[in-house]
């Protein structure tokens, strides 16, 4: 027992640090998957030792601190992560832990996405105009990062159209295509500057800049994927929701889909992994949700993630030995 006992301090402290290299920092220390394979360690070593986990476990956790140099936003609605499947078996299991939860044979309707490999931002409209947007920080509180984000040309600052609810949250993902994140990187190296790790890591460091002229100067997008405050105003279709966001002008990514059942959402997911290198960003994986909102409800939240949605994470594409011997910017 004292190997468990020190295996999951040595796990959680591991996770910590990366954590706040990653979250915080924009500086990641070991590749993605380095960082997925100890979490699922630490996982399945808490659900044979349910007693090792406390609320300060990584496992519980979502995102990290806000960084205190900027003014930290509350969120009304937590922003929370997501749960992960690695294969199709796991991906039956969650339909199926569903199922069971509901206790009714139903046959699941999914709106399937691209997982953008980005930051999280929550944009609040009031009245149709874009009066504040944060990071999603820690899940509870994230930076208040509003003048940024108006430096993003995609992203409205007058809703299109009318009948919005008068606050409306977008929720959804800023990040840095490949074209720009490789043309940024090319006149670092010229210049002999730091280059970024990758456009993750970019598009963080790109938003999360005390002065927006900088922000402003990189190549940064946007994706609508959810929608927070003023979303029971809407209908109870998430796919419908996003749709009525495009209408309002916020950009859908086009692989967006409605799919039927497990069986869906794999040959969703084997689509987009086969056209993977031709997308004009970077994609970890795909996102599958109920569509149904009366669904999502009934089915709930666990700690730091929905029950009804979870991501299907696609094989590393970075190898350890890239993040040697360079220095990165943040
Ligand atoms: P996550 O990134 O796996 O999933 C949640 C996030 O997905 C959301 O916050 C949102 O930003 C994003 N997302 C993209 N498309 C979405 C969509 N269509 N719908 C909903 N959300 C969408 O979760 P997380 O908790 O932020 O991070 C965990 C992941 O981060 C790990 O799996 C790991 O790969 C990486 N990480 C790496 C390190 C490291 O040191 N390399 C450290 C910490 C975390």
């Amino acid at each position: 027992m004292s190997d468990i006992l020190s295996r999951h301090r040595q796990l959680c402290e591991l996770l910590t640090e990366y954590g706040h290299q990653y979250y915080v920092l924009d500086n990641p220390t070991v590749p993605d998957a380095e960082y997925d394979r100890l979490m699922r360690e630490l996982l399945s070593l808490e659900v044979e030792h349910p007693e090792l986990k406390t609320p300060a476990s990584p496992s519980v956790r979502v995102g990290g601190q806000p960084l205190a140099a900027f003014k930290q936003v509350r969120h009304e609605i937590p922003m929370l992560s997501l749960d992960n499947v690695f294969s199709s078996e796991e991906l039956m299991a969650f339909e199926q832990r569903m199922r069971d939860r509901l206790k009714r044979g139903l046959d699941f309707t999914f709106c399937c996405e691209p997982k953008l490999d980005g930051l999280a931002v929550s944009l609040l409209y009031v009245d149709g105009q874009l009066v504040q947007a944060a990071t999603r920080g820690d899940g509870a509180s994230g930076e208040e990062i509003t003048d940024n984000v108006r430096t993003i040309k995609a992203i409205p600052l007058a809703l299109r159209g009318s009948g919005w609810p008068t606050r409306l949250e977008v929720r959804g993902e800023v990040f840095m295509p490949k074209a720009g994140f490789e043309a940024m990187n090319e006149k670092a190296l010229a210049a002999g500057e730091k280059v970024f790790v990758n456009p993750r890591n970019a598009a963080a460091g790109s938003l999360r800049q005390l002065d927006s002229r900088i922000t402003a100067s990189r190549p940064l997008s946007f994706y609508a994927y959810g929608v927070g405050v003023g979303g029971d105003e809407l209908g109870n279709s998430h796919f419908g929701r996003l749709n009525q966001l495009k209408e309002w002008g916020l950009p859908l990514s086009p692989e967006v889909k409605l799919k039927e059942g497990a069986a869906g959402c794999q040959a969703f997911h084997d689509d987009i992994l086969a056209r993977r290198a031709e997308l004009p960003y970077e994609i970890d994986g795909v996102v599958y949700k109920v569509d149904d909102i009366a669904l999502q409800l009934e089915l709930g939240f666990v700690a730091r993630a929905p029950r009804w949605a979870t991501a299907h994470k696609f094989p590393a594409e970075e190898e350890m030995t890239l993040l040697e011997n360079v220095e990165f910017q943040v």
